[in-house]
């Protein structure tokens, strides 16, 4: 509800946060779980506390880290989470955004419109149309957290999925709470809240445009050899067509019937050995499958190629193979392994996901007697133009910074400091941001070596950075920004040596983003860091 006069909230009774920042230390808040999150901020900022918006959790990108002084003036900081539910209760259709409740969600069908509460997953939110309006009718976003990441938690990071798009490419509204009434913002005011992780308020609710996809789902995984970068542009290259999704009015259908690659991704052979000594059954064995295929065709990677097609997963790989050479983009599809049933579909997601899932997590526990590790991923993302040139330029500056840290990690070898890399992620030529994790492990009392390798990780980083950059001004590429929203615009920016040398859009959403900061009272903007703030 909008109402700023909500049931009143005794903060002084609230218990204290559970949470800890990325560094593993705890954070000084209060929690305050509601389904009516306008009149909580409301009165929170009223009480003179920060507000630090939370959702799902399940960012992974130290944005609870904040100076004690900036919030000096403040009674302290308050968590506020959107209430959730087991599922979405649906209301009448036309109940505007700005009265859903968290776990609420009303359905147009005949606009093709969903406004839904942030307290909700995507998950819960297909469940929703599949049950109101066809099984296939989606909201495209589909990151790979849909499940359990929050509506407010995505819109505020901007997340993307294997789909490579933003939010706001089919958001029509997000309904925002900054301490008086809510606000209703729409088209380019949507810059003020996506990917700004909270730091202008926080979102109740989100109106999207939904569409129907093709009946099924299916997914095919083709060994490539990573280091010939050529042949892994070729394969890219030629599956482009397969990947343009060109948006049909809201409500319509996807793809005319034909097939449609929603997602083309990286997974490395290292990693996903780690995952077969972890993996539970039927993951394991149809890893272990996989890995038997990289043995027989070479290679050190694979590429997970998803999508939405009318046919057989069969017919699928058919209709993508070129008659002439009888290889998908110069890739052999002997060694290739198709997916298509619901529960094949999901070993195939436990598989792809499960591998970075598990270095992630490796990333976060302390080992016997080393310290905690460090950790550092890659998210800048490109969209190429459907050539191998282009990408295959690209992807060499990925290429150079593996090379360059498993130098690295073959120097600092005798001071006991482990460096461990594990590449995952997005190949869709519109949308090339193939994470790379890299985990610094050292011994206790080590502090000197584990700093000077986190030192020359981030020189690497900001050379690839740099690199990318030239390789899109090269090649006619364009950055598109990265998965953490305006964080990942900041870090770009940092690398390049300024904002200045950005590309034109990307220097405009950072102008844009600091003036949405610079608005927003202080009670949000508390988080942000100070090149937003005007510093
Ligand atoms: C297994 C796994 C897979 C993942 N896959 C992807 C992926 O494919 N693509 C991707 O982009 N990310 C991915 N992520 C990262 C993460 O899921 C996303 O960043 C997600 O959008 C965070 O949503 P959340 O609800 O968990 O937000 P939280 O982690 O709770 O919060 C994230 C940030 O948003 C702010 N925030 C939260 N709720 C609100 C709100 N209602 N209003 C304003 N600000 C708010 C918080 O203050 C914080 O700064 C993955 C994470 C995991 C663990």
């Amino acid at each position: 509800m909008t109402s700023v006069t909500a049931s009143p909230v005794d903060f002084a009774s609230l218990p204290r946060a559970e949470l800890a920042d990325d560094g593993g230390r705890a954070l000084d808040a209060l929690v305050l779980v509601t389904a009516d999150i306008c009149g909580a901020v409301a009165q929170a900022v009223a009480a003179g506390y920060a507000v630090m918006p939370t959702g799902g959790l399940t960012s992974a990108i130290g944005s609870f880290e904040y100076a004690k002084d900036g919030v000096a003036g403040f009674n302290g900081v308050v968590a506020i989470r959107p209430k959730g539910a087991l599922v979405a209760e649906v209301v009448d259709g036309c109940t505007p955004p700005e009265q859903l409740l968290t776990h609420q969600v009303a359905i147009d069908a005949a606009n093709g419109l969903i406004a839904v509460g942030a307290g909700l997953t995507f998950s819960q939110v297909n469940a929703a149309l599949a049950e109101a309006v066809n099984p296939c009718a989606r909201v495209l976003v589909d990151l790979t957290s849909i499940g359990s990441a929050y509506v407010g938690g995505v819109v505020a990071t901007g997340a993307m999925g294997p789909l490579r798009m933003r939010p706001s490419v089919t958001l029509e509204a997000v309904v925002l709470a900054d301490g008086g009434e809510a606000r209703v913002l729409s088209g380019d005011d949507l810059d003020a809240v996506e990917g700004l992780q909270g730091w202008t308020g926080m979102v109740v609710a989100a109106q999207f445009r939904f569409y129907e996809v093709p009946s099924s789902e299916f997914g095919l995984v083709l060994p490539v050899q990573g280091s010939d970068v050529d042949a892994v542009a070729g394969l890219l290259a030629y599956l482009e067509p397969w990947t343009q999704v060109n948006l049909p009015g809201a409500g319509g259908h996807l793809g005319n019937g034909d097939t449609v690659l929603n997602g083309v991704e990286l997974v490395s052979r290292d990693s996903l050995e780690d995952f077969v000594n972890h993996a539970p059954e039927p993951a394991r064995t149809k890893a272990q499958g996989l890995l038997q295929s990289c043995e027989y065709a070479g290679a050190d990677m694979l590429a997970c190629i998803t999508g939405w097609s009318e046919q057989t997963v069969d017919d699928v790989l058919f209709s993508l193979m070129d008659p002439e050479t009888e290889t998908i983009g110069g890739v052999m599809i002997e060694y290739g392994i198709g997916f298509s049933s619901g529960s094949e579909m999901e070993t195939f997601r436990a598989i792809r996901e499960g591998a970075p899932d598990l270095a992630r997590t490796k990333a976060r526990v302390k080992p016997e007697g080393k310290m905690k590790p460090w950790t550092s991923s890659t998210d800048i993302n490109l969209a190429a133009p459907a050539d191998t040139g282009a990408i295959s330029d690209v992807l060499t500056a990925y290429a150079d910074y593996r090379a360059a840290i498993r130098a690295l990690a073959k120097e600092m070898a005798p001071t006991g400091i482990e460096i461990e890399l594990a590449a995952y992620g997005h190949l869709s030529p519109h949308g090339i941001d193939p994470h790379h994790r890299v985990t610094v492990f050292a011994p206790e009392g080590q502090d000197a070596a584990l700093d000077e390798a986190r030192k020359a990780v981030l020189a690497f980083k900001r050379t690839l950075i740099h690199e990318l950059l030239n390789a899109a001004e090269r090649g006619g590429s364009r950055i598109t920004g990265g998965e953490k929203g305006i964080p990942s615009l900041v870090e770009i920016a940092r690398a390049a040596g300024g904002e200045d040398r950005l590309p034109a859009e990307l220097k405009t959403r950072l102008t844009r983003a600091r003036d949405a900061v610079m608005a927003a009272p202080v009670n949000f903007t508390f988080r942000a860091p100070a090149e937003l703030k005007g510093a």
